[in-house]
C-alpha cells in the first residue's frame, strides 16, 4: 500500500489525527512594525503613508554572481521576467539613503530598545554585540537589492497548551516598499514604507494543526501589542507561514494579512503538497521519473491562425505566437486535484503568468481540459504536428515570441518538477483560502556582512533599563487574572492592554475588586467605543482619579462609567473634592420623583416598570449610589404605584 493513501477531507472534517497522519508541520515568520518616529537607518519619518509622489526612478533587474559564485534562484527567475521596476518617491518620506546614494546613519536607538524588550518577552538569548548584515532581496521590493538586518536574540520560547513553541530568532530589519501594481513587464512600488523598523520573529515548525498556527500567531500578536510599542492597523503586522507534510518540502506562504485566514490557508497548502506527492506516485507508476521525463515544443501559430477560440484568435490576430508543449505520458494529469477546486494545470498556468509575464488569463489551454477551448479538429492537427499519442497531454501557450518561448520552457520545467515532488517556492495567499505561485525560493546564502556599519555593543545597563520597563508576559498575567476571578471574556484583552499596569495598582495597592476593575478597564471602554466615542483620552492619568473616587466609596461602578464617558466626551469632571455618595434623603426624594415620572410613561409590565424606574433613579443620581443597594426600594416603589 502506498504511504500516500490518505485522502484529504473537507476542511471542517479534518481531525488532529488526520493532520498527524500526513505529518503536518508549520511555523511562522511574523513581521511587526515598531512604533518609532524615524526609520531604522536614516532620519526620515516612519509611518507616514501617502500615494503622492514627486519623482519616479526606473530600474532593470540583472542577475549577478553571488559572493559564493552561484546564481540565486530568485535572481534568475526575476531576470527571466525582464521586469521594469518603478519606484515612486515622495520627498517627505524618502532621502538618498533608501536609494543607496548615501551611506546608512547609525541605527535608531528607540527601535533597538523595543526589539530588545520583545526579545526578552519571548525568552530569547540576547546577543551582546549586534552585527549588521545585508540580506539579498532580488524581487525589486528594495531598490538597493538588499535589506539591512541584525539578529537580536536566538533560541527562545513561548508557552502554548502544555508545551513550548520554540522561537528560533528575532531579527531587527528594514521594511520593504509597498507594491502598487504588477502588470505585464512593469511593477511599481511606493517607497514611503521602505526602511521603517520591523522585527521578524521566527518560530520553530512546532505547530501541528492549522488551528494551532493561528493560535500561536494570535499569542505573538497580543504579546508584542502588550508593550504598547508596535504599530497597529493594516499592514503593520504581516505573517509568513511555512508548511510541510511528511515527505514534502517547506513551502512559504507570504504576507498573510489576517490571522483568521491562517487555518484554511495552511490546510490548503498541506493538501496541495500531499496531492503533489500523490501525483509523483502516479507518475512513477506510469514510469515517468526525472530521468525518463520527456517534453517537446512546436510552434503552432500557423495551425491555430483560424481558431474560433477567442483568447488565442485575438492574440494571433495581433501578431503574437503560439507554442505547443507535449508532455509525454501525462494524459489527464493536468486535471489532478491539488487544492480545493484547484487542479495541477493551475500550477503550470501560475508559472507561465509569473515567469513569462503572461498575466492575461487564460494564458494556457490543454488537451485534458473538459471545457470548450480550441476545437477538436484543431487539437487533432496540433497533436499530429507534435507527434503526440493519446497517452500524452498537450499544452498551448501564446504571447509575444520571446514570452511564448519562455512560457513553453516553464511549462516543461514545472511538469518535470512533478516527477521530483514539491518545488521550493514562495506562494501567495489568495482570497478563497487557496494559494498561488509567487516565486522560486531564494537560496540559503542570502546574508553577507555589511561593511558600512560597525558592530553595536549591547551593554548590561541598557538591558537593565529595558528590563524594568518590559511588561509582565501575557500568559503570566492571564493565569493570575483567572485566579482572581476576572470574567473569562475580559482576561485576554486585559492581559494585552496598555492598562494592565493600572489594573495591578488598583487590585494590589488600592484593594479595588478585580472584577470591578477589569470590567471597567475593558468592557466600559468597549461600550463607550460602541457609542462612537474616542476612548484615547482614557489613559492611565485620566482613569486614576476616577478610580480613586470609587475606592473611597464616593462613586459607584455606574459612576465610574459615567465619569469615563464625560472624559471621553472631553467634558470636565465636577471638582473632585465635592463629590460624595448620595445620602439616604437624597435617594428617598429621587425615588419619589422618578416614580411620578414613571406613572406618566404608562408601562403595564411590572418587571419592565422596575427596570425603567431603576434607570431613571440611577441616571438622576449619576452614579453616586450602588444600584444593588437601592434595588429593593425601587422595586417597592414601582409596585406600590400600580
Ligand atoms: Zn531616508
Amino acid at each position: 500500500m502506498s504511504e500516500y493513501q490518505f485522502n484529504f477531507k473537507p476542511f471542517a472534517e479534518m481531525t488532529e489525527a488526520d493532520y498527524a497522519e500526513v505529518g503536518f508541520r508549520s511555523g511562522l515568520e511574523i513581521h511587526q512594525q515598531l512604533l518609532t518616529e524615524k526609520k531604522l537607518f536614516c532620519r526620515c519619518p516612519a509611518g507616514r503613508y501617502s500615494d503622492k509622489y514627486d519623482a519616479e526612478i526606473l530600474r532593470h533587474m540583472r542577475p549577478t554572481l553571488s559572493e559564493l559564485g552561484e546564481y540565486d534562484g530568485t535572481a534568475l527567475m526575476e531576470f527571466k521576467t525582464k521586469k521594469e521596476i518603478i519606484y515612486r518617491i515622495n520627498r517627505e518620506t524618502v532621502c538618498t539613503y533608501e536609494m543607496d546614494d548615501t551611506p546608512p546613519f547609525m541605527m535608531d536607538e528607540a527601535a533597538l530598545d523595543i526589539a530588545l524588550g520583545i526579545a526578552m518577552l519571548t525568552n530569547l538569548n540576547l546577543v551582546d554585540e549586534l552585527h549588521i548584515a545585508r540580506k539579498q532581496y532580488l524581487d525589486g521590493s528594495i531598490p538597493t537589492g538588499f535589506q539591512r538586518t541584525t539578529i537580536v536574540g536566538v533560541n527562545g520560547w513561548i508557552p502554548y497548551k502544555d508545551r513550548r513553541i520554540g522561537i528560533v530568532q528575532l531579527g531587527l530589519e528594514e521594511d520593504a516598499c509597498r507594491e502598487v501594481s504588477d502588470v505585464g513587464h512593469r511593477r511599481t512600488y511606493l517607497t514611503d514604507r521602505l526602511g521603517m523598523p520591523l522585527i521578524e520573529t521566527v518560530t520553530a515548525p512546532d505547530m501541528r494543526t492549522p488551528q494551532e498556527v493561528a493560535d500561536v500567531a494570535q499569542i505573538c500578536r497580543r504579546l508584542v501589542r502588550s508593550t504598547g510599542n508596535v504599530r497597529t492597523g493594516i499592514g503593520a503586522a504581516r505573517e509568513d507561514v511555512n508548511v510541510s507534510v511528511r515527505g514534502g518540502t517547506r513551502v512559504e506562504i507570504k504576507g498573510v494579512p489576517r490571522i483568521p485566514r491562517i487555518p484554511l490557508l495552511t490546510y490548503c497548502e498541506a493538501m496541495r503538497q500531499w496531492n503533489l506527492l500523490r501525483l509523483r506516485e502516479e507518475l512513477r507508476g506510469r514510469g515517468i521519473t526525472p530521468e525518463t521525463f520527456k517534453a517537446e515544443t512546436e510552434d503552432v501559430t500557423r495551425l491555430l491562425q483560424k481558431t474560433s477560440y477567442l483568447p488565442v484568435r485575438d492574440a494571433l490576430d495581433a501578431g503574437l505566437a503560439a507554442n505547443c508543449v507535449v508532455l509525454r505520458g501525462f494524459h489527464d494529469l493536468l486535471n489532478w486535484q491539488t487544492q480545493t477546486n484547484t487542479r495541477f494545470s493551475r500550477e503550470i498556468s501560475d508559472r507561465v503568468r509569473v515567469v513569462a509575464c503572461l498575466t492575461k488569463l487564460p494564458n494556457i489551454v490543454h488537451s485534458d481540459s473538459s471545457s470548450e477551448t480550441i476545437s477538436s479538429s484543431e487539437w487533432l492537427a496540433v497533436r499530429k504536428a507534435v507527434k503526440a499519442t493519446m497517452d500524452d497531454t498537450l499544452v498551448v501557450v501564446w504571447g509575444g515570441r520571446e514570452d511564448a518561448k519562455t512560457g513553453a520552457q516553464e511549462i516543461a520545467i514545472r511538469a518535470r518538477e512533478a516527477t521530483i515532488g514539491i518545488p521550493s517556492e514562495t506562494r501567495q495567499a489568495l482570497r478563497d483560502g487557496t494559494n498561488g505561485f509567487e516565486r522560486i525560493l531564494p537560496g540559503p546564502d542570502r546574508m553577507y556582512p555589511d561593511t558600512d556599519l560597525p558592530p553595536i555593543k549591547v551593554t548590561e545597563e541598557r538591558l537593565e533599563s529595558i528590563r524594568r520597563r518590559v511588561p509582565v508576559p501575557i500568559w503570566t498575567r492571564e493565569s493570575w487574572y483567572k485566579e482572581l476571578g476576572v470574567p473569562a471574556d475580559v482576561v485576554e484583552p486585559l492581559a494585552a492592554s496598555r492598562l494592565a499596569g493600572l489594573f495591578d495598582v488598583l487590585v494590589k495597592d488600592w484593594n479595588v475588586s478585580p472584577v470591578a476593575a477589569s470590567v471597567a478597564l475593558v468592557q466600559f471602554r468597549k461600550r463607550l467605543k460602541k457609542k462612537g466615542l474616542d476612548v484615547r483620552p482614557l489613559d492611565e492619568g485620566a482613569l486614576r482619579p476616577i478610580f480613586a473616587l470609587f475606592r473611597d466609596h464616593k462613586i459607584s461602578r455606574e459612576g465610574v462609567l459615567a465619569f469615563m464617558e464625560k472624559t471621553a466626551r472631553g467634558e470636565a469632571l465636577p471638582p473632585l473634592g465635592e463629590i460624595r455618595p448620595a445620602s439616604e434623603t437624597e435617594v428617598y426624594a429621587q425615588v419619589a420623583a422618578s416614580s411620578a415620572a414613571l406613572r406618566s410613561l404608562k408601562i403595564h409590565n411590572p418587571d419592565r416598570k422596575v427596570h425603567v424606574l431603576m434607570g431613571l433613579v440611577m441616571s438622576a443620581l449619576r452614579g453616586r449610589v450602588e444600584g444593588a443597594s437601592i434595588v429593593e426600594r425601587v422595586r417597592a416603589a414601582a409596585e406600590e404605584k400600580c
